[in-house]
């Protein structure tokens, strides 16, 4: 039983975190990673480099001088090996949500004769609405909204075109049996398409090695491109001359400076672009991305789970008694990066942590959500956190009354 913070230290020797990498602030025990990632060191001065030289000095000259036309595909280049992919299979572009619009209608024009597109009951809510909202377009499909404990059933229907499911969930941190859903779904002749939204740069992704047909994720939680930065999606390169982009943009055109009136799609995923892409925060994503150039993404899970596993051991020994209860799955193979806690004033919590130095975030109705980064975050950082949380809950320092003031952002 661990019981000290240099038990915790001991822990980090020969670690993957690397903290000095990150412009953290002093003193804050980052841990809500899964939502906004900081900036490694280099970013904030590569966006002012960016718009200093390239923009204001270079103008448009830039396109060709500082390669900002190849810059979405040597970003996907940079997110490929951490996804188990090619680097001509991934593209950048957009965001999560708008790629899931375009892959799904992809997909449902092409799958003819399978017209319903499954969704989680309880998913991130853009999958759904986005789902939904293609649905509605006529005659395109149908969404069937299917509870987990139904998921390998309902995905082999013949009716099924694909499936679109988070990898892991944002509230509960559960993770998805791959090979399970995978195989029930192709069995049925189905597609899968992931949202890797909280799995790409903090656990073993492997989209080749998997099977999986589709995927998407965004660039600014575990990989840290910066708020709102463009986000990724994959395409079986066997899949991809027979799709086609709804947003047919010139930017997916095999030659877009021909101007050409006639579509002719790029190869690869790179089909999936729309329109020109948003060279600044392209840029941040790209300068964040080399902080992973050194570790595969087994090594990520690996501490991943390690960090997770102490976390859930930690708040068991240490806080017992204090009102939380672990909302997580306990194994590590079915849990993501995240820690979920279910408290009755999980929001008044969470502030209180904050106040303390401790990020970690809210999802209602009431789970301390905390995401553990593996770059970043070490086991001296998962004993501070609890122990906080200890503090916080022993002294009731979340009754105070500016800890219940709820804001717009969560
Ligand atoms: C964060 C997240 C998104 C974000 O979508 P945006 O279009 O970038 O806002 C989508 N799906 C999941 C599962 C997420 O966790």
């Amino acid at each position: 039983m661990t019981s000290s913070r240099d038990d915790a230290a001991a822990r980090d020797v020969d670690g993957i975190a690397r903290p000095a990498r990150f412009a953290l602030p002093d003193g804050v025990v980052y841990l809500d990673g899964n939502s906004l990632g900081p900036p490694p060191r280099g970013v904030v001065e590569r966006i002012h480099a960016v718009a200093a030289d390239e923009w204001r000095d270079g103008l448009i000259g830039s396109w060709n001088d500082a390669d900002w036309v190849g810059l979405p595909g040597r970003t996907a280049a940079r997110i490929a090996p951490l996804v188990g992919a090619a680097p001509g299979d991934v593209a950048v572009a957009d965001s999560t949500s708008v790629n899931l619009f375009k892959l799904v209608g992809a997909a449902l024009v092409a799958r003819r004769g399978r017209t319903t597109v499954v969704v989680e009951d309880g998913g991130f809510p853009t999958d759904t609405y986005v789902a939904r909202g293609l649905a509605g377009l006529r005659g395109l499909g149908e969404v069937r909204v299917v509870a987990t404990a139904d998921l390998v059933d309902e995905v082999a229907r013949p009716d099924v075109a694909v499936v679109v499911l988070a990898h892991v969930d944002y509230r509960s941190g559960r993770r998805h049996d791959v090979d399970a859903v995978t195989a029930a779904a192709h069995s049925g002749g189905a597609w899968v398409l992931w949202d890797l939204s909280h799995s790409a740069g903090a656990l073993d992704v492997d989209l080749a090695g998997w099977g999986a047909d589709l995927a998407v994720g965004c660039t600014y939680k575990f990989l840290n491109g910066g708020p709102g930065a463009p986000g990724w999606l994959w395409v079986h390169p066997d899949h991809a001359p027979d799709l086609r982009n709804p947003v047919a943009g010139w930017f997916g055109h095999a030659r877009p400076f021909d101007f050409a009136d006639e579509y002719v799609p790029a190869p690869g995923a790179a089909r999936f672009a729309a329109g020109t892409p948003g060279i600044l925060g392209l840029a941040a994503v790209h300068e964040a991305l080399a902080v992973f150039g050194d570790v595969t993404p087994g090594e990520l899970d690996a501490a991943a789970r390690s960090l997770t596993s102490y976390a859930i051991e930690l708040v068991e020994a240490r806080c017992a008694g204090l009102g939380l209860e672990i909302a997580s799955p306990r194994d590590p193979a079915h849990r993501g990066a995240q820690v979920s806690l279910r408290h009755p004033e999980a929001y008044a919590v969470v502030q209180a942590l904050i106040a303390r130095g401790v990020v970690g975030d809210h999802r209602p109705p009431d789970v301390v959500r905390l995401g553990f980064a593996p770059r970043y975050i070490r086991h001296v950082d998962v004993w501070d956190a609890v122990e906080a949380l200890r503090d916080v809950l022993t002294s009731q320092a979340h009754r105070a009354p500016e800890f219940r003031r709820q804001r717009t952002v969560i």
